[in-house]
């Protein structure tokens, strides 16, 4: 192989990667969002929430998933208003967005 080709090869290959990497990360939100109403609602099974918790400690996007539910959760148990449902859709997109980002 001709030398000057090396860096360009090499660029693909963490290319591929990267998508790899992606497509590996949103296999694992989506788990963790299938996860997330048991989770709040304490059924889940002790490994699920260990596997639960670990993706929200590297993942910012299902946190902040997270952050929202509890907050309509809180706010339907102690009978306050209703959650802003303008404000939960916002971040909904918000977080969409970034879990799409790299
Ligand atoms: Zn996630």
């Amino acid at each position: 192989m001709r030398a000057w080709l090396e860096p360009l090869r090499r660029n693909q290959r963490s290319q591929k990667w990267a998508q790899r990497a992606r497509s590996e990360r949103q296999k694992q939100c989506f788990e963790a969002l299938s996860l997330l109403q048991r989770y709040i609602d304490g059924e889940l099974d002790p490994s699920d929430v260990e596997v639960f918790e670990q993706h929200l400690d590297a993942c910012r996007a299902c946190g902040l998933e997270l952050r929202v539910y509890l907050d309509i959760k809180s706010s339907l148990a102690d009978r306050r208003e209703d959650p802003d449902h303008a404000a939960a859709a916002r971040l909904r997109q918000f977080t969409m967005r970034l879990r799409d980002q790299d």
